[in-house]
């Protein structure tokens, strides 16, 4: 919280000193008509970085909706130095501003409830069996309709073959009206995400992140999500953001697919943009645990490579031998 320029000049007319703490910044959103002024001022201002001309007082009042000055006045100062910054024309919306009005548009914190299963023409990375997509509890969730699927995790639908956050807003009524577009959006992302993380960026704030990879010590390796990991795969990447704890599990190819011998791989696979084809390739690709110099790794056996390649806990990939032929 700094970089707001005149703040404390600005917070004067607050008649609370700010702290910066988050539970401050928090209670001044508690009123609709704030969270009004944050939408109206973004949507006058843009949503852009620094463009737009700061907005007129009676002209984000009028925006806004509200007839007294008075209250309106209120909850503007209240606003100031945190949200929304004063210019000597009118007002501009700061960072952390646009950040709230972000995540208010993506549905983030909106209730989310479930929803009925929409039909695909994907086929299971498993058996090759329709794939059908359900948004229950915040989460897109492909489900396999014949196998057992990949995850055994509470809370998940049976036969699971992914499970993957994604706000509400994003989602809207597409499981009924465009299930297969929102199958490739949401695997889409998730794949470049995990590229991001792969590379130690954190895809949501862009701060360092970190990422080991966990291998299941009881893993019962059979068809069936493992009883004592949830998952069917021997070992995962878990990545983490040092800064805002954004994070979570992923397939290991998934976060090393942007690089060779990977990217080889999708491309020979017909893969040209990530979507659910690009996920289900990637967990189409056999994979064991190993050991390097003492880590656990992951070995893959890329249809292009061959069984030797090597991704260590850093992220380093190995290529130990090419396969006759190449
Ligand atoms: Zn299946
Ligand atoms: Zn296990
Ligand atoms: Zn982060």
């Amino acid at each position: 919280m700094s970089d707001t320029g005149g703040r404390d000049d600005e917070r004067e007319d607050a008649g609370t000193p700010a702290t910066g703490a988050p539970e401050e910044a928090f209670a001044r959103l508690g009123n609709r008509i704030r969270v009004a002024i944050l939408e109206a001022l973004h949507e006058e201002f843009g949503g852009g970085d620094r463009d737009g001309a700061p907005v007129r007082y009676t002209e984000l009042r009028e925006a806004v909706g509200i007839e007294d000055s008075g209250q309106f006045g209120y909850h503007l100062n209240q606003l100031l130095g945190e949200f929304v910054g004063k210019r000597e024309h009118g007002y501009v919306l700061l960072s952390p501003g646009r950040e709230l009005v972000h995540t208010i548009k993506s549905g983030a914190v909106a209730a989310t409830a479930g929803s009925a299963a929409g039909e695909t023409n994907a086929a299971c990375y498993r058996c090759g069996a329709p794939v059908t997509v359900t948004y229950t509890g915040g989460y897109v969730v492909a489900c396999c309709t014949e196998c057992p699927g990949a995850l055994g995790l509470d809370l998940v639908p049976d036969g699971a073959l992914s499970s993957i956050p994604v706000p509400a807003g994003a989602v809207g009524d597409a499981v009924e009206t465009a299930p297969r577009a929102l199958l490739d959006r949401s695997h889409g992302r998730f794949c470049h995400r995990a590229r991001m993380f792969g590379d130690g960026i954190c895809p949501r704030c862009g701060g360092e992140s970190t990422a080991t990879i966990e291998v299941c010590d009881d893993h019962d390796g059979g068809e069936e999500p493992c009883s004592a990991c949830g998952v069917t795969m021997p070992a995962v990447v878990r990545t983490t953001c040092r800064v805002c704890a954004e994070g979570g599990i992923a397939p290991g190819a998934t976060v090393v697919s942007h690089r060779t011998p990977f990217r080889e791989a999708l491309a020979a696979a017909g893969v040209d943009r990530l979507g659910y084809d690009a996920f289900a390739t990637m967990l189409r690709w056999p994979a064991t645990v190993t050991d390097a110099d003492g880590d656990p790794a992951l070995r893959y056996d890329l249809p292009t490579v061959g069984g030797d390649v090597v991704v260590d806990g850093d992220l380093d990939i190995a290529v130990e031998a090419v396969a006759d032929g190449q």
